[in-house]
């Protein structure tokens, strides 16, 4: 291994065991699942690449915060703990735990429509953003930047806004029809990419012009501000908490799964800068939803913990180390021809299926076939982000076609070491190299909302 990627910042004290099952069974057990791997047991699952959502390792510190939960129904200590934590990152007045990231969306989003039929424009809505957005009667629209479609060209921040499309949309719906502009960083969609200091003040500028409310979805906002220091010049002498704080006023509201950069394997957070008004509203949603305002779905210890993961995460040795995780384990692709989104993003390595299997429909899901093999050759689980994901156009009931049929290598913070990730890599290698053979799927049971979890399907012949 050439000695350029930073070094953990931590050793390991505690170890859960993993196991590859054998072949013949894997075969079957994909085939139990019926071909979607969300439905594998994770006992049959050797490196689990599903997701980074609260699947990371705590540290000492947080499990010893664990055991001061203070499990009051109202008024924890442990909420006032945690609260001191977010105004500090933020600088935002109003805070509340939520039980994850789709717990907050499921308090806040409602609570922005005024009337039927609004908009929300994001640089891209994450799955269960856009499914929040359109079941409370709204609509979600995207303005991703050209470059993050380029995916074999590098570009330092994929994860922008087009900001020409921002404006476009804004202008052709009218003003008072958008409910917010949402930031989501980094952007998950087109490959956990950046979005620049640039980018984010630019939208806020825009935001103020028509007077709409900016709403950071933050789940990896550590990472965002990470890459922010490394690629844009004005901030490589800047704190990543420094750059974090002036992300966060530029917007109005933050919304955070907590399962990512909060280091903690369940968590949520609502943020309000300084709207009451909102504030109130959310306040009186969140109790039948979530729970009382002081705990919003969470235990007295996972606030503990969230309070310590929070801080965790901006330390600029673990960023450095994290980003190079991602990094190393693309490096491998590269060599070997495998197309992935580059340069890769904060917490997956995202391959482009779509180029890798062009011989497969967009509607036989090519990523989620690749995903299939992927399991197939060495128990490695990996998930879909392409059309399936994407889902069927509400109003016409047409299969959407994704930009990039993608295939995420989710890399867990702090749990495997480069030798997994080099399995990772050699096993997905021998699949690019039988690519040609691989056939498409067709649905045998299709979920009608958010189906990636859910739906089955049956290899095409
Ligand atoms: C994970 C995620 C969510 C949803 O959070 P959950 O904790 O999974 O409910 C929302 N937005 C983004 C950008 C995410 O990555």
């Amino acid at each position: 291994m050439k000695n350029t990627y930073a070094m953990p910042p931590y050793k390991i004290k505690m170890i859960e065991p993993i196991r590859l099952i054998g072949k013949e069974e894997r075969i079957l057990r994909l085939k139990e699942a019926g071909y979607n791997p969300f439905k594998l047991r994770s006992e049959d699952v050797f490196i689990d690449l599903l997701t980074d959502s609260g699947t990371g390792a705590m540290s000492h510190f947080q499990w010893g915060a664990l055991m001061q939960g203070d499990e009051s129904y109202a008024g924890s200590t442990s909420y006032y703990r945690l609260e001191s934590v977010v105004k500090n990152i933020t600088g935002y007045q109003y805070i509340m735990p939520a039980h994850q990231g789709r717990g907050a969306e499921q308090v806040v989003i409602p609570a922005l429509l005024k009337h039927p039929g609004m908009i929300f424009i994001s640089n891209t809505h994450f799955d269960t953003t856009r499914a929040h957005v359109e079941i409370a009667g709204a609509i979600a629209l995207d303005a991703p930047t050209k470059e993050s479609c380029e995916t074999l060209k590098f570009h330092p921040f994929k994860g922008n806004f087009d900001l020409i499309k921002l404006e476009d949309i804004i202008k052709s719906y009218k003003k008072e029809n958008i409910a917010g502009i949402i930031v989501t960083i980094t952007n998950n969609s087109v490959g956990g990419q950046p979005v620049s200091m640039e980018n984010i003040r630019a939208v806020r500028k825009i935001a103020n012009h028509y007077g709409i409310k900016v709403i950071i979805d933050g789940a990896r906002y550590a990472e965002n501000s990470y890459f922010i220091k490394l690629r844009e010049t004005e901030f490589s002498n800047k704190s990543v908490r420094d750059i974090a704080k002036e992300t966060f006023s530029y917007a109005d509201i933050f919304l955070m799964s907590a399962k990512k950069d909060g280091l903690v394997n369940i968590g949520g957070l609502i943020a309000i800068r300084d709207d009451f008004e909102l504030f109130r509203q959310c306040q009186t949603r969140i109790v039948p939803m979530e729970g009382f305002p002081t705990y919003g779905g969470l235990a007295g210890r996972d606030m503990e913990a969230l309070a310590v993961g929070l801080d965790e995460a901006l330390s600029e040795d673990y960023l450095a180390y994290r980003l190079d995780e991602v990094k190393f384990l693309g490096d491998r692709l590269r060599e070997a021809g495998v197309p992935i989104q580059y340069p890769t993003g904060g917490h997956a390595v995202f391959v482009d299926c779509g180029l890798m299997c062009p011989h497969i429909p967009y509607d036989e899901f090519p990523a989620q076939a690749v995903t299939n093999e992927l399991y197939l050759e060495g128990g490695v689980r990996a998930v879909e982000i392409g059309s399936l994901l994407l889902g069927r156009d509400p109003q016409s009931g047409i299969n959407r076609k994704a930009d990039q049929e993608f295939m995420r290598l989710t890399i867990p913070r702090r749990t495997y070491t480069f030798q997994h990730l080099e399995y990772v890599a050699e096993t997905l290698i021998k699949v690019y190299q039988r690519r040609d053979k691989i056939k498409g799927l067709k649905f045998d049971y299709e979920s009608p909302i958010l189906r990636h979890f859910t739906s089955t399907f049956t290899p095409k012949n």
